[in-house]
């Protein structure tokens, strides 16, 4: 399996980075040894100071497919959960700054967390309300209304190049409120008011 993943898909998240509203989706990706699932703590790297927490809207792909039409898109998955892209923002930086890949700033090991799915059924899609609390406290919240290219347009976009099979991961681009995570936080995830994601930091 793969895991896909959106950069700047929320206006006001592009704009707390200083970066520019993309006119196509911005894509990247992450290994499978990324993946951190079933409640598990996330270990803090010691080559980064400045690891960052993004809640994400996560599509689990339940079909093979490529070159799929916007129209189709919705075939392609059934659940929805959410995860948290751990990003290495000092790393990310310095990267950027030599106009080099972001690769090691996210596709670092545990740096795709992920927690439990719920049939897309069960939810308004155009509306979905989600949130991160840190702590107790609430510091992300996002409505997938905000973003800029849907579910849709996304699976359209990236299945043009790649192939698209089943069990993928699709990360769709975290709202504003992204921060530094420190060793004993505790970050719970909710669609609405259902807890989905658990994940404590090391
Ligand atoms: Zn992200």
């Amino acid at each position: 399996m793969k895991i896909i993943c959106v950069g700047r898909n929320y206006v006001e998240h592009a704009r707390e980075l200083q970066n520019a509203i993309p006119s196509v989706p911005l894509i990247f990706m992450k290994p499978a040894t990324a993946l951190l699932k079933d409640g598990k703590p996330f270990y803090h790297p010691d080559f980064s100071n400045n690891i960052h927490f993004e809640l994400e809207l996560v599509l689990k792909i339940s079909k093979n497919g490529k070159t799929i039409r916007e129209q189709f898109a919705s075939d392609y998955y059934e659940e929805i959960g959410l995860g948290i892209d751990f990003t290495a923002r000092d790393l990310q930086d310095e990267l950027k700054s030599k106009g080099h890949p972001w690769e090691l700033a996210k596709a670092f090991d545990n740096a795709a967390c992920i927690g439990g799915f719920i049939p897309k059924s069960q939810i308004n899609l155009k509306s979905i309300q989600f949130s991160l609390s840190k702590n107790g406290k609430i510091v992300q919240s996002g409505d997938s209304a905000d973003m800029i290219f849907s579910f849709d347009n996304l699976i359209h976009y990236v299945s043009q190049y790649i192939t698209l099979q089943k069990g993928d991961l699709i990360f769709t681009g975290t709202p504003a409120g992204v921060g530094k995570v420190e060793v004993g936080d505790h970050f719970v995830g909710c669609i609405g008011d259902v807890a989905l994601l658990d994940c404590k930091i090391r």
